[in-house]
């Protein structure tokens, strides 16, 4: 998980809060299972209607170091987030409209 010299966020290209990469597998055509990486990232703007995001933008949108209270709280509030996104499904809507956008050169 890194906090500093994080990547733009992939929506909306603002820096993100966080990133978190985490090993993640998924079965090919042929049922094979393919392990790999995943990375996700906390973004104050796009994920600021997200429930599951909600605590820990609060705690990281408080200005200076953390108290210690605060980053014992971090842990949890990490572990719950990655918990409530890791495995959701992509929004096909969200996916079909990009491909038709690449597609007509827009992207
Ligand atoms: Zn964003």
């Amino acid at each position: 998980m890194r906090t500093s010299q994080t990547p733009p966020c992939p929506r909306c290209a603002a820096p993100v809060l966080l990133t978190a990469r985490y090993p993640h597998a998924w079965r090919n055509r042929s049922g094979k299972r393919v392990a790999g990486f995943k990375e996700t990232v906390l973004c104050r703007s796009c994920d600021v209607s997200d429930p599951a995001a909600g605590e820990l933008l609060a705690l990281l949108s408080d200005d200076g170091p953390l108290t210690p209270a605060a980053f014992e709280a971090f842990s949890g509030l990490v572990r719950d987030w990655l918990d409530a996104v890791r495995d959701r499904a992509p929004n096909r809507a969200e996916l079909d409209a990009q491909e038709a956008r690449w597609r007509a050169g827009e992207l």
